[in-house]
């Protein structure tokens, strides 16, 4: 593509990850909108053209349930990729701002976020690999769209290598090790739709109250030790992150602020130890509802449903039938 920084107008800054920056832009010479995605990488100049290569399979992934892009290339020692900019942005802002979201939603999202991981699977066999609220985004003409999906290998370990690992959406299997596979997006899927239903992570730490617990030594640099093996326990210790913890007296990792305090280490005890989170209070949500969270949360992978064995659950045959109004929803916040 001839997408190039030169063409682009910063009009404001949409968000920072671990990975990078994100702004939204104006292609001058055609007047088109974009986020641009700024990804700081630690590669070889083979590797980042390997990279650009492999980024363009994104470039022919095109459904309604996927953000769009419009092309990436190099801007030294970043990588930029422009996408579709999506206006209400994503569900981990939203329900911030909102606070938790009507179940009638979240059952639009699940039923959006199956098709699209069903789309990239079945159509380029990707597996999304990252899949939680802050890469579910939503516009004003009330589309439900997936983006950061794992098209290039070269670029998840270029970025692995600087930033380290991966996330507390991170099913039970991956955290012991495992393969990625489509099963282990549903489980983060599963817990993304918990925390979407309550405006809130659904993990929560039983001692929270105990400041001085000193069941956890880790600081951050051991975090990081721990973590350089990516194919066992992997955390997501981006400097963003990092220096937001060393600000912290207390040598646990507070998770999504409010007062509770876990560490990532115990956080990815309970996932594996205990019982998977459900969809709750008792009675609170639609029995379809509870059934398909709890299919996505099985902690077995054998077990655990593929997205197309969820499309056939109730739940998202009624997300199918639904006359719910999201453009008019979106026109709320
Ligand atoms: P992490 O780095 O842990 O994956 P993240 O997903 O929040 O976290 P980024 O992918 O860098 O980090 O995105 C930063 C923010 O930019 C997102 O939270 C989202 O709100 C916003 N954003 C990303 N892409 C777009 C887009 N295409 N349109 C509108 N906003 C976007
Ligand atoms: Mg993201």
């Amino acid at each position: 593509s001839d997408l190039k920084n030169a063409d682009l107008r910063n009009l404001a800054e949409l968000g920072q990850g671990n990975g990078g920056s994100v702004m939204k832009v104006e292609h001058v010479p055609s007047g088109t909108v974009m986020a641009k995605k700024i990804v700081l990488i630690d590669a070889k100049p083979s590797v980042r053209k390997q990279i650009l290569r492999e980024l363009q399979i994104m470039h022919s992934c095109k459904s309604p349930y996927i953000v769009s892009s419009y092309g990436a290339f190099l801007a030294e020692p970043n990588i930029c990729i422009c996408m579709e900019f999506m206006d209400k942005g994503s569900f981990d802002g939203i329900y911030k701002k909102v606070g938790a979201i009507d179940i009638e939603v979240v059952r639009q999202v699940a039923y959006s976020v199956l098709e699209g991981l069903m789309y990239l699977y079945d159509v380029h066999r990707i597996i999304h690999r990252d899949i939680k609220p802050s890469n579910i985004l939503c516009n004003s003409q009330g589309e439900i769209k997936l983006c950061d999906f794992g098209v290039s290998g070269e670029l998840i370990n270029s970025i692995a290598h600087t930033f380290v690992g991966t996330s507390i959406y991170m099913s039970p299997e991956r955290i012991q090790g495992a393969e990625y596979s489509v099963k282990s997006d549903v489980w983060s899927l599963g817990i993304s739709l918990i925390e979407l239903a309550l405006g809130r992570f659904p993990f929560s730490d039983a001692s929270s109250d105990d400041e001085d617990n000193d069941s956890d030594l880790e600081g951050t640099e051991d975090l990081k030790k721990t973590a350089t093996n990516r194919n066992s326990l992997a955390v997501k210790m981006g400097e963003k992150t990092a220096r937001r913890h060393s600000r912290r007296k207390s040598k646990g990792v507070s998770l999504h602020g409010g007062g509770m305090t876990m560490s990532i280490i115990e956080l990815m005890h309970q996932i594996v130890k205990e019982p998977a989170p459900r969809l709750g209070p008792e009675g609170k949500f639609a029995k379809e509802a509870e059934e398909f969270v709890d299919a996505c949360l099985l902690k077995d992978p054998e077990e655990r449903k593929t997205p197309r064995e969820l499309l056939a659950y109730v739940w998202m045959d009624q997300a199918q039938k639904s006359t719910f109004d999201l453009k008019e929803w979106t026109s709320t916040f």
